[in-house]
């Protein structure tokens, strides 16, 4: 996997470039704006022409506001569609290579394959409406309740439910899959994920998110952490870091901002294999 790090748009534009500069970075991924500061057409095009100077690989955008796609309100619903098309327009602004979105739940009172189905109109939508010509990528998330996206099988569901016009994959973030149910501690349950992955969505696993997490498995509790340093550890993500269909994906590290840990969290995703680089 090609390793990058989850850069802070707080600090503006040019610090999140700066970020891949520091640590000689292949990609980066960032949020579409700054709180109430939306990047004007200018500093869109400044980006950009900064991010070719650098050389940068791939960028990813991964959506700010949390969407309620799914639901069947249909206020929140048309709220969150305006969301959608808004940060994919700025994702393109940005030149972005895949926008990343979680599918949120479904409604009470609803079931799973009609929010799944409104998710992806909503999906396929916002790709229209937009114009943006990256990928977009769905991530998989703690699950639970009546939260969409938790399993493999559901990510294959949603992006079988998008026309083929629609360019579209998943982003498998390890800490959300654990918090799902699936052991990735070990070789074998990090193996039996991978098959899995490979039978469910081939090669539309376009991205990953590598992170330790402090939440247990099954959870369905979100708490990033540093690589190896909490419940999942190294040895299931050292599997998936040495499949060599993952070679040239993506792999983004969410792990907690602290002074020197994206270096850190680098250094060991870097020993763990040679294929992650
Ligand atoms: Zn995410
Ligand atoms: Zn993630």
């Amino acid at each position: 996997m090609i390793l990058g790090v989850h850069a802070w748009v707080a600090r503006g534009l040019d610090a999140v470039l700066g970020e891949a500069r520091e640590h000689g970075l292949g990609v980066l991924q960032t949020l579409p704006y700054r709180r109430h500061h939306p990047p004007t057409e200018d500093e869109q095009a400044a980006f950009r022409r900064e991010r070719a100077a650098l050389g940068l690989k791939t960028l990813l955008i991964h959506s700010r506001y949390a969407p309620a796609l799914a639901s069947s309100h249909r206020t929140l619903r048309a709220r969150s569609q305006a969301h959608l098309t808004n940060e994919l327009r700025l994702a393109a602004g940005l030149g972005g290579d895949a926008y990343v979105v979680h599918a949120g739940p479904y409604s009470p009172g609803s079931d799973a394959e009609t929010g799944l189905k409104l998710f992806a109109d909503a999906v396929l939508r916002g790709a229209g409406e937009s114009g943006f010509p990256g990928a977009i990528l769905i991530e998989n998330v703690p699950g639970g309740g009546r939260r969409l996206g938790g399993t493999l099988e559901d990510l294959a569901r949603l992006l079988d439910a998008l026309p083929a016009r629609v360019t579209a994959g998943a982003c498998l973030d390890t800490a959300h899959a654990w918090a799902a149910g699936y052991e990735l501690s070990t070789a074998e349950g990090a193996l039996r994920f991978a098959s899995r992955a490979h039978r469910l969505l081939g090669d539309r696993v376009r991205a990953f998110h590598l992170n330790d997490s402090l939440a247990q498995v099954h959870s369905h509790r979100e708490s990033h952490w540093h690589l190896g340093k909490g419940r999942l550890g190294l040895e299931g993500l050292r599997v998936l870091l040495e499949r060599e269909e993952y070679a040239d994906l993506p792999a983004i590290l969410e792990t907690p901002k602290e002074p020197g840990a994206d270096a850190e969290n680098l250094k060991v995703a870097r020993g763990l294999s040679t294929l992650s680089r």
